[in-house]
């Protein structure tokens, strides 16, 4: 029998405030342990959590960016467990009132657009941080302790391990455009649960599922979910049922691992949080938020490739992160070639920022010195190799580029009768070369383009040059 594997994410993003969700602390990763805290994040009986309004925009953002509607009214729950991670014995979240209900992911997979629905969107705490890889017994740090976060939870609409890799690009992407989340793995700020079922193609009820935890990249993700759906096959064509359970995956071993058979939402014994009033806002704010909004990544991709001729590949990588989709438009504006600007960011702004470990935004190469450089390339002023050089030597001193190509001396020669000169006696010194050119081997011709650039220190310009190479050639 052939089956259809069914998946459904549920994705907890730390949000980019500076303080905590329901005390003044800061908001930080890598403090000394437990250095931020105060009685609210760390539990004490007595204190009293205040909503962060930041937290709340955050949130409506997201949602109006993944089509949710958003509730004029959110209710504040307890979800009341044990663990030493949590003092107060309970997280305050958002339960059967969610602030954002019923959207939707529009994302590419294989070169076609997919809708993934968005169940919700809530709001929460996040716990503090057990750390058990210690000689000593388990350490407890709290700084994290109140650390505002918001859980999306999607429909069941994804239909491979693959597929929910490209759509965590998308929306890792979406909150990143939005300002929203740095979604650092790494650090803990984006962490993903992923549900998995499996049932014969054409069943429409959905099978049982088990949930996987514990991944720490997106590609970790997609093994767990690859090998997840091929264990689930397995287990059903032995004539075996799945047993709905919570697992961990374990990226040393590539398999995963039961965890607790699978608890339900009444053994959190969720009420509402009597220590905060339901959340309400005016229509007027969400609209106001609306307003500020980015387009979307896709969004922009799409207007990339019809606006400026790019394909879909360079207008992917093009629009990956904002800061470098922004940095090619105010570039482009400058020099007003697209597919000119589209190569240099592609290659030599993405390799600096890279070789420097900074975004683009903060390179000493502004998109108004690039956009410069570029429009000497186009007048035939400096070589795309002089431009290199350039680019190398902005970056290293922080310097207007005309300044520093005057400086270096890396004006074109483009004078055809001192061009003609060169090439005459690069010819000249090769004749047994320029016998091989004239039986046949025309690929010759870049070895004499190339004697010619050397003798001209690269200044020369190669199009002329090959426009005297082919002339004196025939
Ligand atoms: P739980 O109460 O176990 O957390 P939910 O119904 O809240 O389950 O769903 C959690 C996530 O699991 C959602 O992303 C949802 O789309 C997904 N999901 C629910 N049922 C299935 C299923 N049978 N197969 C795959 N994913 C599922
Ligand atoms: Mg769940
Ligand atoms: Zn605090």
């Amino acid at each position: 029998m052939e089956f259809e594997s069914v998946i459904g994410l549920e994705i907890h993003t730390q949000l980019l405030t500076d303080t905590k969700i329901f005390c003044g602390c800061q908001s930080t990763f890598g403090a000394d342990p437990n250095t931020v805290t105060c009685p609210v994040c760390l539990g004490f009986p007595g204190s009293l959590p205040v909503l962060n309004k930041r937290v709340v925009e955050m949130a409506i953002r997201a949602g109006l960016a993944t089509n949710c509607s958003i509730e004029k009214q959110s209710i504040f729950a307890r979800k009341n467990y044990f663990y030493p991670d949590l003092p107060k014995g309970y997280q305050i979240s958002q339960y059967d009132k969610p602030i954002c209900l019923g959207g939707s992911i529009p994302i590419e997979h294989k070169g076609e657009e997919r809708t993934v629905g968005i169940t919700r969107i809530h709001i929460e705490e996040d716990p503090g941080k057990l750390i058990h890889d210690q000689d000593v017994d388990s350490l407890l740090d709290l700084n994290r302790s109140g650390t505002p976060l918001i859980e999306i939870v999607t429909e069941p609409d994804i239909r491979s391990a693959s597929e929910a890799y490209d759509f965590l690009v998308a929306l890792k992407q979406i909150l990143e455009y939005l300002g929203v989340s740095d979604c650092n793995m790494e650090e803990g700020s984006l962490r993903c649960d992923a549900n998995v079922s499996i049932r014969p193609m054409g069943e429409t009820k959905l099978g049982t599922k088990t949930e996987v935890k514990n991944m720490n990249s997106f590609r970790a993700v997609e093994k767990a979910l690859e090998y997840e759906i091929r264990r689930q096959k397995e287990v059903v064509g032995s004539g075996q049922s799945i047993v709905q359970e919570t697992l961990l995956w374990d990226a040393d071993k590539n398999i995963t691992q039961s965890m607790r058979s699978k608890e339900d939402a009444h053994d959190y014994r969720y009420f509402p949080e009597p220590d905060l009033i339901p959340l309400t806002f005016e229509e007027s704010w969400i609209n106001e938020i609306e307003m500020f909004l980015p387009e979307l990544p896709l969004k922009r991709k799409q207007r990339f490739m019809s606006n400026y001729e790019l394909s879909s590949e360079h207008a992917q990588v093009l629009t990956d992160s904002k800061p470098v989709a922004d940095y090619f438009e105010k570039v482009y504006k400058i020099c007003k070639d697209p597919k000119l600007t589209a190569n240099w960011v592609m290659s030599e702004v993405l390799r600096v920022s890279k070789e420097k470990k900074v975004t683009v935004n903060q390179l000493a190469l502004t998109p108004q010195r690039l956009g410069t450089i570029l429009s000497y390339i186009e007048n035939e002023t400096i070589s795309p190799a002089a431009a290199k050089k350039v680019i190398n030597k902005v970056e290293e001193e922080n310097r207007d580029p005309t300044e520093l190509i005057e400086e270096m001396g890396l004006t074109q020669i483009s004078d055809t009768s001192e061009l003609e000169a060169v090439v005459k006696s690069i010819l000249d010194e090769n004749p047994s070369e320029v016998e091989r050119y004239k039986n046949g081997e025309k690929k010759l011709i870049s070895f004499f383009m190339g004697q010619s650039m050397r003798a001209t220190k690269g200044k020369g310009n190669p199009k002329e040059i090959n426009a005297i190479l082919s002339q004196l050639l025939g």
